[in-house]
């Protein structure tokens, strides 16, 4: 199924630079299950690669000159050498494979000049993760290209090194791994602590259930203020807690309050609570996906959507207003996913459910001045980052 999409991203390379590329990989998007804001406290995550991937047409060139180009960029290509690779020496689109060159270069490789085309099918800042589709899909090629063998975890770290100190964004290390490593047909559970992992088998479809995906159609910015100010709590929380990261906080109940008492202010005593009851979450959601209990899984993203909006304070009026309106329309559980302030929502359902809920949920768009139209599909999950050619 990939292949037209690989000799459509090959003929592009040749009408844009003259030549046939080396080899064309493609790098997934992905879905979170739970596990939101846990990858930066060293917690769980449980995401899922979807269909959507990013992909890259490569050949290298011997002069040390990089050209890359997006079918959805400006149109331009975009030039500069890989010994002038600094941070935020390139700026827009291009910063994200200008990161992937600089941190291999970073990491003791010789990297040589590329030319390179991206075609991408993950829709921008909607939360399924374009930017580490992006990465990764570029730092894949390299890897290959050049030899290097390095492990697929490994290689999610210096994706996100690249995305932190290259491109300037604070995020966790969950949507690279995701997009390296998931595996179709199943959730990928992470332990951001040690880059331990495990495939989860996720099927949907023999538990007479999907995931629906909801674009909420509100853009979010990762690299903002409010994404970095939540980092930096968590961080400080930590500290006054006494331990190393939020992970290790793992109280429940009235141990959890009194621990959350020690901290000094309330903004700091809600982020808290959601990293601590959102890890617990991530484990009861593969201890319900283990034993088959899909349809438990339900309530508990649903929690999940709660504490993002009660404690972290991540959503916003077309995210809750998407959860309760599928909720209302007998969804089995909802919750926004990605980092937050938009992006998409997942709906676990049964099938006959989709078109009610879908309608339910248009309509109260609808209802409100001036918000996009939501825009839907099914998520099936998928392989991560491979070559297609
Ligand atoms: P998300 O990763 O949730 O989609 P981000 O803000 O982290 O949102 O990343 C989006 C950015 O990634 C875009 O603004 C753009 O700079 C870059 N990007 C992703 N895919 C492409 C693409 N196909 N072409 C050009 N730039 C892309
Ligand atoms: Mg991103």
């Amino acid at each position: 199924m990939n292949e037209p999409h690989a000799a459509v991203v090959a003929e592009e390379f040749v009408a844009l630079y003259g030549r046939e590329p080396e080899g064309v990989w493609q790098a997934p998007g992905r879905i979170n299950l739970i596990g939101e804001h846990t990858d930066y406290n060293d917690g769980f995550v449980l995401p899922v690669a979807l269909p959507h991937a990013a992909r890259v047409a490569v050949a290298r060139r011997d002069d040390g000159v990089v050209r890359v180009h997006s079918s959805q960029g400006d149109g331009d290509v975009a030039e500069f050498t890989v010994d002038s690779l600094a941070p935020g020496s390139v700026a827009g689109w291009a910063a994200y494979p200008a990161g992937a060159l600089w941190v291999l270069r970073e990491d003791g490789h010789a990297v040589p000049g590329i030319d390179l085309h991206l075609d991408s099918d993950v829709p921008f800042g909607a939360g399924l993760s374009s930017s580490a589709a992006l990465q990764c899909a570029v730092l894949l090629a390299c890897d290959d290209l050049l030899g290097l063998g390095i492990e697929r975890p490994r290689l999610a770290r210096l994706a996100q090194r690249a995305e932190n100190d290259y491109v300037g964004a604070p995020v966790g290390v969950m949507d690279q791994t995701a997009s390296l490593c998931c595996a179709e047909g199943a959730a990928l559970f992470l332990d951001t602590r040690d880059m331990s992992q495990r495939q989860v088998p996720l099927d949907l479809a023999a538990a007479g259930l999907v995931l629906l995906v909801v674009d909420t159609r509100v853009e979010h910015g990762h690299a903002d203020g409010a994404y970095r100010h939540r980092r930096e709590g968590c961080e400080r929380s930590a500290d006054l807690l006494g331990v190393k990261a939020l992970r290790d906080v793992e109280a429940a109940g009235p141990e959890l309050n009194a621990l959350l008492a020690r901290l000094p202010e309330p903004e700091l005593r809600r982020l808290t609570r959601h990293v601590v009851t959102e890890n617990e979450r991530v484990l009861e959601a593969v201890r319900l996906l283990d034993d088959g209990r899909l349809r438990a899984l339900g309530p508990v993203l649903t929690a999940g959507h709660a504490s993002q909006r009660d404690d972290f304070a991540i959503s916003c009026p077309q995210s809750d207003t998407a959860v309760d309106a599928a909720l209302v329309a007998g969804a089995l559980g909802a919750r926004q996913t990605g980092g937050g302030f938009g992006g998409c929502v997942i709906v676990l359902t049964e099938p006959a459910r989709v078109p009610g809920i879908t309608a339910a949920i248009a309509a109260a768009y609808a209802a409100r001045d001036g918000w996009n139209a939501p825009a839907f599909f099914t998520a099936t999950p998928a392989p991560g980052a491979r070559r297609l050619r």
